[in-house]
């Protein structure tokens, strides 16, 4: 009889939607390497990926910044002079 048991990361995909068996860079399979289940090792990491991510030099998006504005980027006109 097959087992109807499903792993983790399978109900994770089928429930979240989050696929944690396929490599979003690259589509290869990916495994566990670690399990890491004590909450002192689990708030050290955490700690230390905030201060990473709050560090200037590793942002993943610019600035925000006020739109453009729109004259530098209107179309030029011309006259009827100008195009005959
Ligand atoms: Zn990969």
């Amino acid at each position: 009889m097959p087992s109807l048991a499903i792993t983790w990361a399978q109900r994770l995909k089928r429930v979240f939607n989050i696929d944690l068996e396929t490599c979003s860079e690259c589509g290869g399979a990916v495994k566990v390497i670690a399990c890491i289940e004590d909450p002192a090792v689990i708030r050290k990491i955490l700690a230390h990926l905030d201060a990473k991510a709050a560090s200037p030099g590793t942002r993943l998006l610019p600035e925000s910044r006020a739109p453009p504005q729109a004259g530098l980027f209107e179309e030029p006109h011309y006259s009827n002079d100008q195009l005959q």
